[in-house]
Formats: C-alpha cells, sequence, structure tokens
C-alpha cells in the first residue's frame, strides 16, 4: 500500500509523489507530539469523518469527481480553489475508494502548516527536499506544500 499526493496549481499538477506506509510511518514518527495533537484536533473539527462515509457509501466508483469536488477541510468548492492537492491510497495498480481520495485546498493546507512546531515543517520540508532535490520553483519551496503525514 501505498499514498500519492498530487499538487495543482489551477488546473496544472506541478508535484506529485508516491511514497509506501512503511516510509510514511517512519516520518511521522519524526514529527512533534505537539504538532500530531494539534493536527489531529483540526481533522477532528473539520473533517466530518461520519458525513464523509455516508456519502462516499452512496457515490459510484464511475463518479470519482464526487470525492473531489470540495475542500474536505474547509468545504470550498473545487472552483473556488486556484491552488489544492488532492491524496489517495493505492495498493498495486488500483486505487482504494473509500473516504480517500480527498481534496485538501491550499487554504485549509496553509492552516495545518501554522498549527505545526518548526520541528515537523523543518522534518516536512526535508521529506520534499529529499523527494525532489532543492525545492523546484514550480513548487515555490516546501512551505507551500505539506505532504499529507497525519
Ligand atoms: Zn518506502
Amino acid at each position: 500500500m501505498y499514498g500519492i499526493e498530487r499538487v495543482f496549481r489551477g488546473t496544472e499538477p506541478v508535484l506529485e509523489m508516491a511514497i509506501c506506509m512503511d516510509c510514511r510511518n517512519k516520518i511521522s514518527k519524526d514529527l512533534s507530539k505537539e504538532s500530531s495533537q494539534r493536527i489531529s484536533a483540526f481533522l477532528e473539527e473539520r473533517f466530518d469523518f461520519e458525513m464523509r462515509f455516508e456519502n462516499t457509501k452512496k457515490w459510484g466508483g464511475d463518479e470519482i469527481e464526487k470525492w473531489l469536488d470540495r475542500c474536505v477541510l474547509l468545504k470550498t468548492p473545487k472552483e473556488e480553489c486556484r491552488n489544492f492537492q488532492i491524496a489517495a491510497i493505492c495498493r498495486g495498480g488500483l486505487m482504494s475508494i473509500d473516504l480517500l481520495p480527498i481534496m485538501i485546498s491550499e487554504d485549509a493546507s496553509r492552516e495545518m502548516q501554522k498549527l505545526m512546531s518548526k520541528k515537523t515543517r523543518d522534518r516536512l520540508g526535508d521529506m520534499v527536499d529529499e523527494f525532489f532535490g532543492q525545492p523546484s520553483e514550480f513548487a515555490d519551496g516546501p512551505e507551500n506544500f505539506s505532504p499529507m503525514i497525519w
């Protein structure tokens, strides 16, 4: 199993990464406890898991746009999100379709980054560096992209 994230600037995908669950869990352990707790609290407040579960149960696998039509945290419709990222869980060549895939607006991502300690932001920044070399100019630096290691 592995996760995929793709970052969009407008309609253009500018960055994509895949990470296996082992690596993801390792990085997750490096993040500060305070940051993880603050992010969990934020998610609990903003991500209506129950509603998500209800909805996704009703949607068909051929309606994948419905999974991504608004930010799961701020509920902003996709047309109003200039920049956003999407995340999915895959196994082999297949994408798992349940609560994920999800779309996160740049505004929501920024809010979450504000909840992170410097240590945590640096660790995620290092991760982006490791994956992509120097922060690429199209990504505008890692501060504008935070991998969804929650
Ligand atoms: Zn790995």
